[in-house]
């Protein structure tokens, strides 16, 4: 052995030992008990193990579990035992080591930990589009084994995302698209808000660099002026809250880098538009326990006598905890200078609550057990519910699952005065599935505040809703429409299903009997000539319909049984008879993939050439050079441009992340694009010709569609016209904007979007 590789193992041991350490500290600074013994005989284990084995980066791999048990112990809250399965979340996966020798070791609750984390590892999905679903089906099911597994699942991906720096950047797309996707809901779901806020603002750094620079440089560039709002805001505030004597301290809350880029998409608006980037959060110490609600309402009443409060805006969820645990009283109010700034009033609990979750609640109670969970095993049991019910796509169940994740909450009551917590923009027909499946399959109408309405009306926060239900009345396929509920959605599929169910049962009997008289096998061959004939996909289709009596088999259809096989049929049998199995249809499909040449470690280069003969501007998105993108070899080994933020392309980068190629555009000023700009001022005579002005004197772009809609003197216009790139885009809409009269300026997908 050399110096130098004595030295290089040397300096390894240090950083290994000193994590470790590091680790251990914080633990012992945390509330739990000390089981500094088990923790160090997992680490122990765990380096041996991977001994050797070094991380993209080049870093000895034990970092990355340390890392792992560092955040769930800390940044979680979580104790010795998760600590424990942390260390060892990757042992099984990638050691010869088994469960067993976990279980043998660390006895059983750690060994279950770990299998559950192993079994949903390699990310939460696999390779294949089906599979990922699969996974997550897993992934859910296991949390309702132990809620751990996917506390510490989230801890392993937080830190994967803060290394996510030495990963190729087709890799980058999946991962940073997965976390959007399905973590940061996820997170947010189990009350994790800081943690949720990292994973966001990650994927965002990670999808759009340049726009994540330019939010923080502004953040930089503003934070003197938000100092000085904040001091002269609160001063007073201050002033009154230690006249009353209760322990506490105000802390400015930031708007992170990713919720700000969000508002400016989803609103059309910049960031200077942005009003409420500060907000003042109150955070006090209660005398005593019971105490807590009281203090907060009377802070919010002695706030509320300095600066007038915002009659709308008031949030009550000290009463009424989110789903999730959140609880605080937040109200927005208006400053002297006339600004609204949002106050949010806090116990420290809640605090705790706010940014740790459902792992704090058991930080206050006595045992320290996990019994009080209530709202999540709520959650946990509609879950359960959902997967009790197959569902018929696993693609789907993935999109009705997420349906629950991204939910906020209203409250509606009961006739007899219950309160229920629904998700936002829920129905009538959600809110009788979630009393019970009875009452939704059989609901007819409902009653909201006592007057009638139909099934599809939308619920709002405080309604008291009856449902009224008919004997006779059964599921109707077009209720999948207006249900907007995870749990109403599966049940009116399960329901639907088992009908078709029956009717396709009577439809095979017809065909078995329809291929006796005829005298011919009832082969897949035969079959699929029905089905072409009739014209339908599916052998389920064709008995459904049969059984529905939509269909009834003739002399034409024996005719055409008795014709010869020709060659090109024979060649449709082939993909028909495979036809059924999504699954495999894909496995085929990415094998013939595997074989396309694309580098994926290279970045594709845009060029004219290629886009005019390989490439395709997606139509959801319409990129334009020096937008982010993405590319997606899509099933004809075409290669696709999405955004990056394409709503289309985040499905791509969950369900089918091996297909992404990192591109780059590298068009120069050869080809024009057409983008779309929208409009909004003040209709003063002229305006029109100034615009036209501007537009095609000015800049020398030729317009090539304008409409222009005016309304009490306010005027809306949309425009399309042709660029070469983004800077082009900018340029067009700081000039419009200088016009006198124009307020708003924006580019937006389609031509007919809703620019707010
Ligand atoms: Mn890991």
């Amino acid at each position: 052995m050399t110096d130098e590789k004595l030295t290089q193992e040397q300096a390894d041991e240090k950083l290994i030992n000193d994590a470790f350490q590091e680790l251990l500290d914080r633990y012992l600074e945390s509330k739990h008990r000390k089981k500094v013994e088990i923790i160090t005989k997992a680490f122990n284990f765990a380096r041996q193990a991977h001994k050797g084995v070094r991380r993209r980066s080049g870093e000895p791999y034990i970092l990355h579990p340390i890392a792992v048990a560092r955040i769930a112990c800390v940044e979680i809250g979580l104790g010795s035992t998760s600590i424990c399965s942390a260390l060892l979340h990757d042992v099984v996966e990638d050691t010869d080591y088994t469960v067993e020798d976990i279980e043998n070791l660390f006895g059983p609750k750690i060994a279950q930990i770990v299998d559950g984390l192993t079994k949903i590892s390699g990310g939460i999905f696999g390779d294949r589009a089906s599979a990922q679903a699969e996974n997550f089906k897993k992934l859910l099911l296991t949390m309702n084994d132990d809620i751990r597994v996917i506390l510490i699942k989230i801890a392993d991906r937080l830190h994967n995302m803060r290394t996510l720096g030495s990963m190729l950047p087709s890799k980058q797309y999946k991962i940073a698209g997965e976390t959007l996707y399905i973590y940061a809901p996820l997170a947010n779901r189990l009350g994790l808000n800081r943690i949720k806020t990292e994973l966001e603002d990650l994927s965002f750094k990670y999808e759009h660099p340049e726009t994540y620079k330019e939010i923080q440089s502004k953040l930089q560039a503003t934070q003197a002026e938000r100092e000085s709002v904040f001091a002269e805001f609160t001063a007073p505030i201050r002033e009154q809250l230690d006249k009353m004597g209760i322990p506490y301290r105000i802390i400015a809350r930031i708007k992170s880098p990713y919720s700000i880029w969000n508002k400016m998409q989803a609103k059309h608006i910049t960031f200077e538009e942005i009003y409420d980037i500060l907000a003042v959060r109150i955070i006090f110490s209660p005398r005593n326990e019971e105490e807590e609600l009281n203090d907060c309402f009377n802070i919010y009443v002695a706030i509320s006598r300095i600066y007038k409060p915002h009659p709308d805006r008031l949030r009550d969820w000290v009463s009424h905890p989110k789903a999730n645990g959140y609880q605080a009283l937040h109200v927005t109010l208006m400053s002297n200078k006339g600004q609204w700034i949002e106050v949010q009033i806090r116990s420290e609990r809640m605090n705790d609550v706010a940014e740790q979750g459902f792992a704090a609640h058991w930080k206050y109670k006595a045992g320290g057990g996990s019994e009080d969970e209530g709202e999540l095993s709520k959650w946990l049991k509609t879950i359960k519910e959902i997967l009790d019910d197959p569902q018929p796509d696993a693609l789907d169940f993935l999109d009705t699952i997420k349906l629950n994740l991204f939910a906020s909450e209203i409250f509606v009551f009961t006739p007899k005065g219950e309160i229920k917590t629904m998700p936002q923009n829920c129905t009538a027909l959600d809110f009788a599935f979630s009393i019970h499946t009875f009452l939704g399959s059989h609901c007819i109408g409902a009653k909201v505040n006592h007057k009638l309405v139909p099934l599809s009306h939308k619920l709002q926060s405080g309604d008291q809703v009856e449902i009224l239900t008919s004997k006779s009345q059964k599921v109707q396929p077009s209720w999948i429409n207006y249900a907007t509920t995870a749990k109403a959605k599966a049940k009116i599929q399960a329901i639907l299903k088992r009908e078709n169910k029956e009717q396709q049962q009577k439809g095979e009997e017809i065909l078995v009997q329809f291929f006796q008289e005829l005298g011919l096998p009832s082969s897949d061959e035969n079959i699929r000539k029905l089905c072409e004939k009739r014209q339908v996909k599916t052998y389920d289709e064709l008995t459904l319909r049969l059984g529905q009596g939509a269909i009834t088999l003739d002399e034409t259809d024996k005719n055409e049984l008795k014709e010869k096989p020709t060659p090109t049929n024979w060649k449709k049998y082939i993909s028909f008879a495979f036809g059924g199995n999504k699954q495999k249809q894909q496995e085929n499909k990415n094998t013939s993939q595997q074989k396309l040449n694309i580098d994926k470690k290279e970045v594709l280069k845009l060029t004219p050439d290629a886009i005019q003969k390989n490439y395709i501007l997606a139509d959801c998105c319409k990129p334009i050079p020096g937008d982010d993108v993405l590319g997606y070899i899509d099933d004809n080994n075409r290669i696709v441009i999405h955004k990056r933020q394409c709503p289309i392309a985040s499905q791509l980068k969950t369900s089918f992340g091996n297909r992404l190629i990192a591109v780059q555009w590298q068009t120069g000023k050869a080809l024009v694009f057409p983008v779309n700009i929208y409009l909004k001022g003040l209709d003063e005579i002229g305006v029109l010709n100034k615009l036209t002005e501007v537009i095609s004197q000015q800049l020398n772009v030729n317009i090539h569609k304008l409409i222009i809609e005016s309304d009490e003197g306010i005027f809306e216009s949309r425009i399309q016209l042709y660029v070469h790139d983004v800077d082009d885009v900018n340029t067009i809409c700081n000039n419009l904007k200088k016009i006198e009269n124009i307020k708003k300026v924006t580019r937006i997908e389609s031509f007919d979007d809703p620019a707010e």
